[in-house]
């Protein structure tokens, strides 16, 4: 008999026909003459409610079915009599898989508080919580390749070990194949790099941005969706060492049409999860985040202000709040002033551009006025930055006199100069954080509960 997973078990249509579920097991209660079990299988939040009439059953029977556990049941799909659900299942014959002691096994109930999932993060996915972000999760990583594929974009995958130390984003993680308790060295005592697997020193990629550009030059419009690694020792709700990045990179693409892409994605993934996913965001609405949706819906219907960087700081400045840090035009801004912008001036998401060349990258087109780059940030409520992108130095003298002001090595730059060398074009791109906006859609608080298993300094644990 063909098993039917529980979510597709409410259809009215299968009512009074025999069905055969699978899954495991999260609460039984009941009396002496019937016991209800609420069986989970993982695709949906919904328990699916199953009967034993203790006359066909006997206690000996049911004594595995304890949380935890998994079982098969095959029975007929009848409309509930109790409250709650709209269906249950009166159970004809049981198979337990396996047993979960109820001794050990760590998921009893209802009621642990996140920090002990992260503990048990090998068997969180099957609580509530965890089922919900990661089918939101599941939702919104499908909702970002239908959006770009349906818009003619190409999924370029760029490697994941780099020889670049360049890009510039963060802190890298060596990736070597030498033994660290016995490295060959140099005469001078420095490390043999030529004797390493690759010839060189080599590390995990922080973004694919820069093989972008060598793919949205040639195909037009690319997009990757990967894993990106900082080894930024930033013990923050928002920062992991390894999260997972999406990187559009288009030809013939200006600031404002990198803006107007940025904004129509996110508001895409937005609306896809709301109307894919409504179970699981009612779920955490209930849970954690009373305005969850609400705050969605918000969020898709009003357009992103638009501002520059030397605007946003004069509204800082005049702003006669407190900071942490003082803000002066030419400094980085901090989380603080990224939230009160969005939190408390305007009240939306802000998108801030042009900001001081020399708190960014390298490669981001220089304005006339000789001062700013054609960068763009998105900054979101609760979450701050969620985007980082820019319109790219086309011109290839402006670009070497950048790379030769900041003394980055010519060795990592040649072949990413030779795009503007040969046949250069104005582009523009942007890296969204996958677990931003996970964690924005989600309403979670902690960017380590919006991924499966997360990395963070002193953690690589499961
Ligand atoms: P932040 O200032 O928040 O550290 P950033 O300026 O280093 O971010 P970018 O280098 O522009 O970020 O990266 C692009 C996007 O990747 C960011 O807008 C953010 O959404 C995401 N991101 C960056 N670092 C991390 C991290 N350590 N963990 C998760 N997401 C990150
Ligand atoms: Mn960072």
């Amino acid at each position: 008999m063909q098993r039917i997973k529980i979510n597709d078990i409410f259809d009215p249509a299968l009512i009074g026909k025999e069905v055969s579920v699978m899954g495991w097991v999260r609460t039984r209660r009941g009396n002496k003459h019937v016991q209800f079990v609420a069986l989970n299988d993982g695709s949906t939040i919904r328990n699916l409610q199953i009967v034993f009439d203790l006359e066909k059953f006997s206690e000996a029977d049911l004594k595995l079915i304890t949380t935890g556990s998994s079982i098969h049941v095959i029975g007929s799909l009848v409309e509930s009599q109790g409250k709650g659900q709209s269906v249950e299942v009166q159970a004809d014959k049981l198979h337990v898989f396996g047993a979960a002691d109820p001794e050990e096994y760590p998921l009893q109930k209802k009621g642990h508080t996140l920090e002990f999932l992260r503990e048990k993060a090998h068997l969180r996915p099957r609580t509530n919580t965890f089922g919900a972000v990661l089918r939101v999760r599941s939702a919104l990583a499908f909702a970002v390749h239908k959006f770009f594929q349906e818009r003619g974009f190409f999924y370029l995958n760029t490697p994941l070990i780099t020889a670049s130390d360049c890009e510039g984003a963060g802190a890298m993680f060596q990736v070597t194949t030498m033994d660290l308790n016995n490295l060959p060295r140099l005469e001078d005592g420095k490390v043999d790099f030529s004797a390493d697997f690759f010839g060189k020193p080599t590390a995990l990629t922080v973004s694919g941005q820069l093989e972008g550009e060598l793919g949205a030059t040639a195909l037009g419009a690319i997009y990757t969706f990967g894993p990106t690694f900082r080894a930024e020792n930033s013990n923050t709700p928002r920062h992991l060492a390894e999260f997972w990045m999406i990187e559009p990179e288009v030809a013939f693409f200006d600031i404002t049409d990198n803006m107007d892409l940025a904004e129509d994605f996110i508001k895409y993934c937005v609306r896809y999860a709301l109307d894919h996913c409504k179970d699981d965001l009612e779920f955490l609405q209930q849970m954690y985040d009373k305005d969850l949706i609400n705050r969605l819906e918000e969020s898709i219907k009003e357009s992103f202000v638009r501002l520059t960087y030397t605007e946003g700081v004069e509204i800082l400045k005049n702003s006669g709040k407190k900071f942490e840090f003082p803000v002066e035009w030419g400094t980085d801004l901090q989380s603080e002033h990224e939230r009160f912008l969005v939190e408390e001036h305007f009240k939306r998401p802000v998108i801030l551009t042009d900001y001081p060349k020399e708190i960014k990258a390298f490669y981001m087109k220089l304005n006339e006025d000789g001062k700013t780059v054609r960068a763009m940030d998105v900054l979101f409520p609760q979450i701050g930055e969620i985007i980082g992108g820019s319109e790219r130095e086309a011109d290839y003298e402006k670009l070497l006199g950048r790379i030769n002001e900041l003394d980055i090595p010519m060795k990592d730059m040649w072949w990413y100069l030779d795009t503007r060398k040969f046949g250069t074009v104005p582009h523009s791109g942007f890296g969204l954080g996958f677990e931003r906006l996970v964690l924005f859609v989600t309403g979670m608080t902690n960017i380590r509960d919006v991924i499966p298993f997360p990395r963070t300094p002193n953690n690589a644990e499961f």
